[in-house]
Order: structure tokens, then sequence, then C-alpha cells
């Protein structure tokens, strides 16, 4: 084989290292890819395959893009599951000889920093799970970081809560470890399946790295420390196991800069409410089931936060309710000051609004890819602080919630020293990379004030040069000019060389002129080069060294972003609470929920013509289990959510909307909410029915609140309505599960329950008659209703009328025992057990006696003799299947 080139053993000697990334060699004023990465590359960026010669009469695909537009192929890349490893020239290119490259990043969904991939709302998670021990003693440890924020925190937690966190997390990237064998293996599958769901990459990373020595050994490294005791993961083995991992990728990806990791948070999941992926979903907290949007989410009407920041704290809050009634009555006292003060509110909201993402800024800046627009956006939103430290602390001292707004902004830090260093330093409207020239600010630095000022001088004589040379030798038509090849020259027309002045040293022939140089001009030049080229080294100098100052304070910038963070959430949710009229609710240890005129604070806002209706719930001891039943569409699913919607919000520290609000904290908001996405998973949907219903009643507490909306309705009326029954008599007599619980369903037969259980009560959604029409007042009453009115939303829906004509007719028949369904089967239709009347009783009833001739009613009599006879039939057959 023919010797190849040495750039091109350069190229497989990096590449052999990173096997399973798309390689971007730089090459110039391009990143090239080669061989199979290009093939892939041109495919999916739709860029032009070409092939480079490597070695004699061998030539290899090629596909390059342009240094400057590299974000945008690399974003697109990362969206497809692509890793990309980026090979920069780190050597010193000067034109002879190889210069050295060195992979300097390895892109990976979990570890982007690219803005154009990054949603700023949103953090950007990269996660680790392990997992050990066997069934019910499981246990798996679970660690995420976000570079852009510095974030890093693990917890170890019981396996099957896994699940949980993954939908709170919903992380970018997920690490796994490989050639796991037994349970473990079988696990892992699991968690792969349900990771893909939630959109998350999997990167499988070799089980020795998630080896506890190892995974020490890394976090006690990074940090600089001796021991974890400071971590809180002591006896947490999973804990720091989780951790290390995705410290190490962090490193290997990132190339060893991961400064910004200046902490690990170890935290149990018992702070939080618990909630599982369906009732994340089902309750539509941070997007909608259908579109999977964030328009029409409970986030989209709460979020009115004004900055990058304050909006993923907003979104992490509501993913992670609270349990701790005091830390929640601190938030709700926030949220009261801005509430209570307009002027406050409206002030510091000003403000907020200006702020830039202080927080990614300080995080870029500490990863070392700070661009002086960046750094410029730090100085703006450090002169932010002060006006709003001063807006705060006007408002003198006005009761205990004023003092909770103070308490923040004495963490605001104007960081002075770094804002006079950015403003001193850095230039007003600096172009957007370090070594574009022109970054840094006249004055600030006298080195580079003298090297500009130097080609300053050199410039203006050039300049004058034409003028001065024309009257000097008298040629009118003289031309001073520069190209990249001859550097300056004079250029004069044939006809004038006559004039030509001796020191002219010719140096181009052109059709018509000749260009010449002379050693002055040779001087000046030399010296506007150089000079340029220093002035881009010092400027890149200073840039570092600047970066590296504000690097210092990032700890006071972090602090003071998560400040401003806390300020916007709360501003934000006392903005809403005033529009949207909230209250603040009353918390409670017990296990009551009461609320007075609660309303659902998604759908009131999408109501365009008719107002919401509110609606109160009272639970308590005495009253823990409701059973609502009501016509289809008259809201009994809207009354069902916004209770647990309210719940939430209270414990995430919002104000709720209802005119009143007491809400004993709840452990776990559990819904039974119709089955959507599950089908992907290839479950039937009566399975995932009973599997959540399962879950529910193996872990409800009697701190649990529950929504149940029509559990049994996925099969057979006899065994949908006898799994329901049974389920709400578990709730209310299993000692441990007495949770607070509401449930909807169609089955009216579940109101005898009324009757026979103490804790039970019936609820209905009003309707109104008139002829035809059914007017739903959406109103909940006390009480059970007896009918669906199903056909008349069906007319409501557009069946075609012969459908709902025979549809009322099959109605009337079957209320009234006239017909039953499977002809020629004497099985009667209504369950015999909850049977309202016995049609029987009812025929009975219609019989109009005395207009019968004594005949006529001994037949009556035979006839209804032999269909009570023929349902003890059925019953009895039934009873033995
Ligand atoms: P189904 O039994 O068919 O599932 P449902 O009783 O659960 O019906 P919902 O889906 O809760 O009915 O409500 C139907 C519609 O009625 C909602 O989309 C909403 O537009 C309206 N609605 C529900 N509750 C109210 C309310 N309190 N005030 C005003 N409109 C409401």
């Amino acid at each position: 084989m023919a010797k190849v080139t040495p750039v091109r053993k350069q190229y497989l000697q990096i590449k052999s290292q990173h096997p399973d990334a798309i390689l971007f060699f730089r090459l110039g004023d391009f990143y090239e890819t080669f061989d199979k990465d290009a093939e892939i590359a041109a495919r999916e960026l739709d860029l032009v395959l070409t092939s480079r010669p490597v070695a004699k009469d061998q030539r290899v695909p090629m596909a390059g893009v342009p240094h400057h537009a590299v974000e945008g192929y690399i974003a697109r890349l990362i969206e497809k599951g692509y890793r990309v490893a980026i090979a920069e020239q780190v050597g010193e290119v000067t034109g002879r000889g190889l210069v050295e490259r060195k992979v300097t990043r390895v892109v990976t969904p979990g570890t982007v920093i690219e803005q154009t991939l990054l949603d700023e709302k949103c953090p950007n998670y990269l996660a680790a799970i392990v997992t050990d021990g066997d069934g019910e003693s499981a246990q798996a440890g679970l660690a995420y970081a976000d570079i852009t924020t510095g974030e890093f925190a693990t917890t170890q937690l019981p396996l099957e809560e896994v699940t949980q966190e993954l939908a709170r997390l919903q992380p970018r990237e997920c690490l796994l470890p490989t050639d796991q064998q037994g349970e473990a293996a079988r696990r892992e599958a699991t968690l792969i399946a349900e990771a893909q769901l939630n959109g998350t990459h999997i990167t499988p990373v070799p089980a020795y790295r998630f080896e506890l020595g190892a995974a020490r050994q890394t976090i006690l490294d990074h940090f600089g420390v001796a021991t974890m005791d400071g971590f809180g993961c002591a006896g947490k083995p999973l804990a720091i196991r989780a951790a290390g991992a995705v410290l190490h990728y962090l490193q290997e990806t990132q190339r060893g800069a991961v400064s910004q990791i200046v902490g690990l948070h170890t935290y149990t999941t018992t702070r939080y409410m618990t909630l599982d992926a369906s009732t994340r979903r089902n309750l539509e907290l941070t997007e909608t089931i259908r579109e999977h949007q964030t328009r029409g989410s409970l986030l989209d009407v709460l979020d009115k936060t004004l900055t990058p920041m304050g909006g993923r704290l907003l979104r992490t809050r509501l993913t992670q309710p609270l349990l701790d009634r005091e830390e929640l009555e601190a938030r709700l006292d926030q949220v009261q000051t801005f509430y209570d003060d307009t002027v406050l509110r409206g002030q510091v909201r000003e403000q907020l609004k200006e702020m830039p993402d202080l927080e990614r800024l300080t995080n870029r800046v500490l990863t070392g890819v700070a661009t002086p627009r960046d750094l410029l956006g730090i100085r703006k939103g450090l002169e932010i602080v002060p006006k709003l430290r001063a807006i705060i602390g006007n408002r003198g001292n006005e009761g205990n919630g004023g003092n909770a707004i103070e308490a923040i902004a004495g963490q605001l830090d104007p960081c002075d020293d770094v804002a006079d260093l950015i403003r001193a330093s850095i230039a007003d409207d600096p172009p957007a990379s370090p070594t574009a020239g022109g970054v840094i600010r006249a004055g600030f630095s006298a080195e580079l004030d003298s090297i500009i000022a130097a080609t300053r001088d050199a410039r203006t004589w050039i300049a004058n040069l034409e003028q001065s040379e024309r009257e000097r030798t008298g040629i009118k038509n003289l031309k001073v000019g520069y190209n990249k090849v001859f550097g300056y020259y004079i250029e004069i027309t044939k006809a004038n060389l006559g004039a030509l002045p001796a020191e002219y040293i010719r140096k181009q022939t052109l059709v018509n002129a000749e260009r010449f140089i002379t050693p002055e001009l040779k001087e000046y030049e030399t010296l506007i080069l150089n000079a340029e080229e220093r002035q881009a080294e010092v400027e890149t100098r200073l840039f570092e060294e600047i970066r590296r100052q504000v690097a210092a304070r990032s700890q006071a910038l972090l602090r003071t972003a998560r400040a401003l963070a806390r300020l916007d959430v709360a501003s934000a949710l006392a903005e809403v609470a005033v529009r949207n009229r909230y209250v603040r609710p009353t918390l409670s240890e017990d296990s009551t929920l009461e609320i007075v005129a609660g309303r659902h604070p998604v759908v009131e806002q999408t109501l365009r013509d008719t107002p919401f209706t509110p609606n109160d719930v009272h639970l308590n001891d005495e009253q823990r289990i409701l059973v609502i039943t009501g016509p289809n569409m008259a809201g009994k699913s809207v009354y069902l959510r916004q209770n647990a919607l309210i719940v939430l919000m209270a414990q995430i520290g919002s104000f709720v909307p209802a005119d009143r609000a007491r809400v004993g904290i709840v452990d776990r908001i559990f819904t039974r909410i119709g089955a959507q996405d599950e089908v992907a998973l290839g479950q039937s949907t009566f399975m995932v029915e009973m599997v959540e219903t399962a879950n529910i009643l193996n872990h409800a507490t009697s701190r649990s609140l529950l929504i149940l909306d029509e559990i049994g309705r996925g099969t057979s009326t006899y065994d949908g309505l006898s799994i329901a029954w049974a389920v709400v008599e578990y709730l209310h007599n299993h000692p441990e599960r007495r949770a607070r619980t509401l449930f909807a369903t169609h089955y009216h037969e579940l109101t005898e329950l009324d009757k026979r259980l103490p804790a039970v009560h019936n609820y209905n959604l009003a309707v109104v008659e008139e002829g035809e029409q059914v007017i739903f007042l959406h109103k909940v009453v006390p009480g059970g209703a007896d009918r669906s009115y199903g056909i008349h939303v069906a007319r409501l829906a557009g069946v075609p009328r012969p459908v709902i004509q025979r549809a009322e007719d099959l109605l009337e028949q079957l209320e009234s025992g006239e017909f039953r369904p499977g002809t020629g089967t004497p099985e009667p239709f209504q369950p015999v057990l909850f049977a309202a009347e016995h049609p029987v009783v009812e025929a009975l009833r219609h019989l109009d006696v005395a207009t019968l001739t004594p005949l006529e009613a001994i037949n009556r009599l035979y006839e209804l003799q032999q269909q009570v006879e023929k349902q003890k039939d059925g019953g009895r057959r039934r009873s033995r299947r």
C-alpha cells in the first residue's frame, strides 16, 4: 500500500480514539469529515460528498462545513442522535510541517453548550443510572448534571421510583452500564424503553465506570477533597457510583474542562411530592397530552417569568412540589409581598425584563467559551442588580412578606469589581469572536494602545501618499492600491512612465500600467502587518485574562443568578395571581381539602364565550371519597383535575384559582385517567388501566390524593362495575390506604355505596332539561345522577339522525326492560345486584288495573311470573360462570 500523507496518519490516529463519534477535523477554514463519517455527514447535512487524496492514487470520501457555520451543523447531527468529536488545530499554524491537532470536545445530547441547541427555559440534563439488588429491595443510584448551569445532583432511591424521577427530569441523555447480566440486564432493558419514550438518548458506558472505588476517586479528585462527607452521600453507594459516572463522562467529553461543576448535591425524593409519569402527563403540567406543547399546559398559564433562569426554576418547581409546610409558607410569603405591592412588583419586573441569562453566561465563562458579547451580557446584567437592590431596599420594613423578599435581595451581589472590569476593558460593540480585533476598549492597555497608535500613523501616511506623490511627481493619475499578493503599491499608467522617480522599484506589469513600491512604503506596510498580528495577539491574551478574572468570581455571579431566578419566580406567580384572581392557600398537616369556588387554571383561560363555573370540594375524614356521576360533557374530568391542580399549585408555593382553599399537604397525587400514549409500549388500553389501578392501590397513603376517572370502563359492564365497586370499598376500608379520593364514574350503580360506606358521598353535575335540549350547568351538587345523556352528546357531535333515533328507541326499550342484548338469552341487561327497580315491578307499576278484564289480568300475571322465572335462571347461570 502506498504511503499515506502525514495529515491522514494524524486523522486516523485521532479517529481511532473516537470510533463512535463523527469526527470534525479542522483543516484551515473548514471542518472536514472523512470516510464513513463523510458519507453520514453528507447524507444527514445535505453536503456535497467529494474526495481527497491520502496517498499516491488513493482518495477517500470527504465532506466539510465552513468553520464559522459549524454550530448549526453540529446541532443537526446531535438532534439526529449522533455524537460529534471536534478536532481543533492546537499548534501554531506556520504553513510549514504538520499542525498539531487535538479533540477539544465531544458534543453529545447531554453535553451541548451551543445556544442553538438549548431551550433557554429548560435545563439540559445528562443523567446516569445504576441499579443493584433484587426484587423488593432493589435500589438505584441516579445522578444528573447540567453543564450549562453547573447543577450537579445525585440520589439513591428504590428502583421503582426511578421512572418517576426520569419523568420529572426528562434528561436529554442518560448513561447506563453495559455488560449487565440476568436481572440487571432485564431491568436495563425496561429503563431503556422508558427513557426512550421520554425522548432521552441512551449512551451505554462500560460497567467499570460505575464501580464504587473509581467513582469515588473521580469525585474526590475533581473537587480536590479528601472525603465524601461534605456531599451528603455517605452510606449511599449507588448515588456515588452514578455521580462518578456522570463526572467521568463530562471530563471525557469536555476534555477536563468541567470547572463549572463546583458542587455535588445529594437529595432525597422524600422531600418532594411524588408524581408518577402518567400523573404528570394527565395533569398536563409542562406539556399537553395531545400536541406535546407547552401551550395549554399549567406551566404555560403560570410562566410569567421574565428571565431564562427564572423560567427554568419555575419549571423545576412545578415538577417538584414540596412537602414541607415551612418552606412552602416562605415561598408563599414572597409571592404575597409582590401580590400586595403592585408598585414594587411593577418596578422589579421592569428591571428583570432586561436581565440576560446570567447563569448560563457565567457558565460559558467558566468553560472558556464565552465571547466578548457574553461578557457584555454579564456587565449588562450586573448593572441591573444595584437598581433591583435599591427598589427592594426602599420599601422599608413592611411585615414578614417584605422580609422574605429582602432576604433574597440580600443575596444579590452586584459584583462591582466584575462590572467595572468589563466596563473598562471590553468595547461597547465588540465583534463576536475574541480574535477578530476591536474587542478591547481603548485606554485599557497601554501596550495595545501603542500598537494601535503606531498603525494609525502608518495608515495615515499611506492614505496621504497618493496625494503627496501626485504633487511630487506631477503625475495626475498616480494611484496607491493594495492587493493580497504584493501588498501596497503605486500604480502609474504607461503614458506617464517618463516622469518616474528613481527610487521606485518595479513589481508588476499590467496592460496599460506598471506597479511599483518604494522602500519607505514597504517599511510602513510591514509596520501595519506586524502591528495587526500583534494587536490580535495582545487582544486575545488580554481577553483570556479578563475571562479568567471573571471566572474567579463565578461563585458570586451564580449565587446572584439564582437569587434573580427566585425573585423572578415570586414576582411572576404574584403577577399571575393578580391577573387571574388567585388566592393564597392555607396549608395544614391534616387530611382536609377544602376548596371554595375553585376553578381549573387552564380551562378557565381557554373558555371564550361562556364563563367558567366555579365548584367547591370538601374532603376530610368523614367525607373522604366522592363518587361523582353526571352526564357526558358535564365537566367531571375538569372538576377532578382542577382539584388536583389546585393542590399541586399550593405545594409549589403558588396562589390558587379559588375564593378560598385549605390544603392538607398531599404526599402524592395519583391519577387514573384515560390511556393515551401507552399503546406505543404495546399494552392494551385496559391492561394499562389496571396496571395503574394496581399501582394506586399498592402505594396510596392516607395523605395521598386520588383522581380516578372512570375506572373499569375499558372492559365489559359487569367486570368494570365490579372492579370499580371493589376499588372504592378497598380505599374506604383499608387502614393504610385512606386517601382522599375523587371518583368519577358512569356506573350509576356506584351511588349505592353512599348508603353502605360512611365516608363515601355522592355528588353529580347538574343539568337542566328543556324539551329536547339538555343544558349543562357544570355545577357540582350533592346526590347521584340517574342519566348519562350520552345520546344527547352524540347528537351534538353530529352523529347521523337515523342512528340517534334508533339509539333513543333502544334506550327506551332497555330502560323499560323490553329489550335485552344477546337475543334469545334470558340474561337481564341491568345488573340485578344494583338495579334500581326490578323490571317486573316496573311493569306492574304501569299496569292500568281499572281497565283490565279478569282474563287479561290472569294472562298478564302469568307473563310476569314467567319473566321472574327466566331471570332467576339467568342469575343462577351467571353465578355458576
Ligand atoms: P365525559 O364523561 O364525556 O368524559 P366529562 O363530564 O368528564 O365528560 P369534561 O370533559 O370535564 O366532561 O367537560 C366537558 C367540557 O365542558 C369542557 O371541555 C369544558 O369546555 C366544559 N366545562 C367543564 N367544566 C366546566 C366549568 N366548571 N365551567 C365551564 N365550562 C366547563
